[in-house]
This record gives structure tokens, sequence and C-alpha cells, in this order.
């Protein structure tokens, strides 16, 4: 069995379905391994995908952002999948960007998009 992964999910309100149906199609796999959502999207994706236990963090606007950004300083975060809503202005765009930061800066793998998430969806 591949190792177990502290993994990050993040998804923008108008994103939430498609990283909905990533998780989906990759129950799983994911089930083997922790999970760490924001609030919002946590809840969506636990009610699409039955049986998927993530640990839900607050509200990305209300900080749950920079919670995962706090985990991967801490180096208890391996992966992250966020899927933003490049079309829309964010209130907390400050700690979306602080986010990436993090991700780039601890070198962690980050899937901002479909095409990314499925190719590390292939590696668990
Ligand atoms: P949410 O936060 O999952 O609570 O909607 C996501 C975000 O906007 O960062």
């Amino acid at each position: 069995m591949k190792k177990q992964l502290n993994i990050g999910l993040v998804a923008h309100d108008a994103m939430k379905e498609k990283l909905a149906d990533w998780a989906k199609a990759h129950a799983d796999k994911l089930e083997r391994h922790n999970l760490f959502g924001t609030g919002t999207t946590s809840s969506v994706l636990m009610k699409s995908v039955p049986g998927l236990k993530i640990t839900a963090l607050k509200s990305g606007p209300l900080g749950g952002d920079q919670q995962l950004g706090a985990m991967i300083c801490d180096g208890k975060l391996d992966m992250l999948v966020f899927f933003q809503d490049v079309m829309t202005s964010q209130p907390h765009d400050v700690d979306v960007k602080a986010l990436i930061r993090m991700s780039t800066l601890y070198d962690i793998p980050i899937a901002c998009n479909m095409a990314t998430a499925e190719i590390i969806a292939d590696r668990l």
C-alpha cells in the first residue's frame, strides 16, 4: 500500500461541483488518505461522496485557507488540490495567494485544475 498522505481540498463556490466530480471519481483512493478541507468545500464533498471523511477547517474566507497554509508550514500537509474561480474576485484573495505561496515555498504538489488533479490522482 502507498504511503498515507495528508491532502488538502479547497474549491471556490463555482468550482465545488468540479472538485466533487474529481473526488467521486477517485473516492476509492482518497479514502486511504487523511483529508482536510475548508468548511464549505468539505461539506459539499462529504455530501456528494457518501463515506468520504474530511476534517473540516474554517470556511476559506473565515481563515480556512490560512489554516491549510499553517499546516503546510508545519510539515503537516503533503499535497493540495485547490480549484479556484479565476473569473470572480474573492474577498479573501490575500489568503488565496498566501496558500499558493506556502505550497510553492514548501514545495508541496498543488493541483489548481482538473488536468493536474488527474495526474496527482494517479499517484495516490
Ligand atoms: P469554503 O472556502 O470551502 O469554505 O467555501 C473555500 C475558499 O473560498 O477558500
